[in-house]
Parts: structure tokens; sequence; C-alpha cells
């Protein structure tokens, strides 16, 4: 490395560090060397997977390819994952993909780090929770691998009528099972079953009183049986309930509260109590400046907000700014979280539910912004071949 010259390496290719590789390439300070270490050449938008679950998009409209926007940018990019990280040292540890184009140094080092990996599935944790579950369930996180498998079970659902049940009644999980009925009903493939259990309180239960209500509305509307209860194990063809009873079932899909990465926890680095990277006002790590972080992997420790790709797409700018300023030495600036956020929930055959702090209300049109959104959000990422 020349005299002078300083290393930022990006860790994922998140919804916040797509803004950042598109604000280097308007502005790509020449003393400074980029890196991205993320596993795959495309980052997917979780914003419209429910909607290529249902059969509304293409696997590739729901993915930013990175190849263009990474030489844009002027950036390396090396095909792998973050397994360790030593603040310290300034080190990362590198575990190559297994599709991987080039051989993968097995460590990187930096000057500047900043990370958007995500939100993760602890399979030791998961397991300890839900035996079974790591084995026998179909993950949403990493969405990709959800992305990939997804088209097998529209293959068995062909064959058989299938029982569903989603695990986790979120935001996430309540799309992807309305998305599914969508789907199976869109290929003509009657009598599958639709089952959503919620961990024991309600559907869409962060949500307001009155989305709840036209949530649960929507999924009696469209047959879906709801279980207020928790699973506590999963075998082949059935979950295990905590009340004792079991619920036949060919594909689990769990769509839980996720965890912070593991390799965060011997990095260093200061973490919340649920173990995200802990950051101030300049999305910089709270106990080494010259860390970043941003979207599912952090938590702000001045005022912890939910976590959403929403607060992600938000964190792109400032994180662009504050990395940019850090490597020239300037006075960094404060991010201002949303308050409220405007919230679509899909509901599948081109109905969503909108909602923004108190106020809501549900129609075609508001699926139709939801797509001009997300849409617009893909257009802004997605540049011409590289
Ligand atoms: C089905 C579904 C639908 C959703 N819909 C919405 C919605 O409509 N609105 C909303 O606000 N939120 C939604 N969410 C939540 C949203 O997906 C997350 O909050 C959002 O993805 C967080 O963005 P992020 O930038 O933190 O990470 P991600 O978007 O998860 O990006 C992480 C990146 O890091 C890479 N990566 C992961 N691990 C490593 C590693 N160890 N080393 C290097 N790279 C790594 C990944 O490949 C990826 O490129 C949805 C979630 C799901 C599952």
């Amino acid at each position: 490395m020349h005299h002078g010259i300083k290393k930022l390496l990006l860790l994922g290719a998140g919804h916040a560090h797509v803004h950042v590789l598109a604000r280097l390439a308007e502005q790509h300070p020449a003393d400074l060397d980029v890196t991205v270490l993320t596993p795959y050449d495309f980052q997917t938008y979780s914003g419209m997977t429910p909607g290529f679950v249902a059969g509304h998009y293409s696997e590739t409209e729901c993915q930013i390819p990175l190849a263009p926007l990474l030489k844009a940018a002027g950036a390396r990019w090396v095909a792998g994952r973050c397994v360790g990280l030593d603040a310290g040292a300034r080190r990362v540890r590198v575990a190559a993909h297994p599709n991987s184009p080039a051989s993968v140094p097995a460590e990187l080092s930096y000057d500047l780090l900043s990370i958007d990996t995500g939100a993760v599935l602890n399979r030791q944790r998961l397991d300890a929770d839900m035996p079974g579950a790591a084995e026998h369930a179909l993950m949403v996180r990493p969405i990709e691998a959800f992305a990939r498998l997804w088209p097998d079970v529209v293959v068995l659902a062909r064959r058989q009528p299938v029982s569903l049940a989603v695990i986790g009644a979120g935001a996430a999980g309540i799309e992807l099972l309305l998305a599914m009925r969508q789907r199976l009903q869109a290929e003509g493939l009657p009598g599958s079953r639709f089952t959503l259990v919620t961990g024991g309180g309600e559907a869409g239960g962060n949500y307001p009183a009155g989305v709840r209500r036209r949530i649960l509305r929507q999924l009696k509307q469209q047959g879906v049986t709801v279980l207020r209860e928790a699973c506590v194990g999963i075998e082949a063809g059935r979950l295990h309930l905590a009340s004792g009873a079991t619920l036949a079932c060919d594909v689990p899909i769990l769509a839980i509260g996720t965890h912070a990465p593991a390799w965060l926890q011997d990095s260093g680095l200061a973490l919340s109590d649920s173990g995200h990277v802990l950051v101030n006002p300049f999305q910089q790590s709270t106990s080494h400046p010259e860390v970043f972080a941003a979207g599912d992997v952090s938590s702000r420790a001045d005022r912890p907000h939910p976590r959403s790709g929403v607060y992600a797409v938000r964190a792109g700018p400032p994180l662009a700014d504050n990395l940019l300023a850090a490597h020239r030495g300037q006075a960094l600036k404060p991010h201002h979280p949303p308050v409220n956020t405007l919230n679509l929930l899909s509901c599948g055959a081109g109905h969503a539910i909108a909602s923004w702090g108190p106020l809501h209300a549900e129609g075609a049109w508001a699926w139709r912004w939801k797509d001009r959104i997300d849409r617009a959000f893909m257009a802004k990422y997605t540049l011409g071949p590289a």
C-alpha cells in the first residue's frame, strides 16, 4: 500500500452500503482504497421478497447487481463472509464463499471499517430454543438461501396439497404467508393449508391495535389458521407446540426475530445487551472511532429504534457522509432516525395495509404505492452493465 493511502473496508452490501457505494461512485477520494467483503454479487431487497414469493416479481427483479456498482465506486469485491473481527488489531477474518470466483484472502486489514451485514439466525441459539428447527425448517435468513429454496416448495405443492406453517408473526412472517397462499392459488393449486404460529402473542404484535385488527381480518378472510402458541420443537412432518399439541406440517418456515452475528462477540467492539454493534449518533462505534455500523447489525446507544429495512436505508446517506468525513479528518454529522416510518404490509393479491404512527388504512392503492417505492429503490441502485 502506498504511503498515505487509507483502507476502507465495507462488510456486507446491505441497504446502507449500496448507498455508500453509489456515493463513492460520485466522489472517490484518490487516497482511499475501498474493499467490499460480501458473499454474493447481488444484494437481495427483502422488501420485494414477499412479492417474489407471490409471483409478482422475478428473482432478479429483487436483486441489485453489485458488479456495476462496485466498478463505478472503484471498489474491490472479496466474495466471502466476515467470520471474525479483532477491532484492536483492525483485522477481519474471512471465510470464502463456496462459489467465490477468485481466491480469497484469509484476513483483511483496514484503517476505516463499516459494518452493514444485517441480522442473522444463530443456529446454535435456535437449536436450544427450538430443537430440530435448524435441521427441518426453511429459514427466512439468509434471505438469498430462502429465495433459492422457495421454488422447491412450489414444485412440492404441484405434486400434492401441502401444509405450510410460518413460525413468527411479525411483518415478514405475515407477508410471506399471505404471499405463499397467493402464489399457490395463482398456480391453481387448491387444498394447501396455511398456519401462522405467533409465538404466543397476537399476529403483528408490534403494530398498533387498529393495524392488528386489519391484519387479523386479512388472515381470516384468506383462510389462514392463527395459532397463538409458541413452537418448541420441529421434526420431519410436524411442529411441537408449547401446549403439548402437535401440528402436522410439511413446510415449516421460520420467520422469528433475528440475532446479532456471533462473530461480534469477541471483536472487542462495544455491544448492546443483545450483542449488536453499539453506535453513537454518527453511526460510529462507541468504543472504536474508526468503526461505523448501520442497519440490523447495529444499535443506536442514544435512541434505540426498531430494526427494519427502512431504518437501514435512511442510514445510508449519513453513513456515506461520515465515512468520507472520517477519512478526511473532518467533523462528523449526527443522523436523526425518523420517529415514525411508513409501513406498507403487503397482503398478497395486490392489497396492502399502510400505517404511519397511529394512522392506518388499506387497499389496492397501498399495494401500488409499495410497488412504486420498492421499484424506485431498486432503480436507484441498479446501474447498467459493468
Ligand atoms: C421477508 C422479509 C421482508 C421484509 N420486508 C421489509 C419491509 O417491507 N420493510 C422494511 O423496512 N423491512 C423489511 N424487512 C426487514 C429488512 O429485511 C431488514 O431490516 C433489512 O434487510 C436490514 O438491512 P441491512 O442493511 O441491515 O442488512 P441486509 O439487507 O440483510 O444486508 C446484509 C448484507 O450483508 C451480507 N452479509 C451477511 N453476513 C455477512 C458476513 N458475515 N460478512 C459479509 N457480508 C455479510 C449479506 O449478503 C447482505 O449483502 C423484511 C425482512 C424479511 C425477512
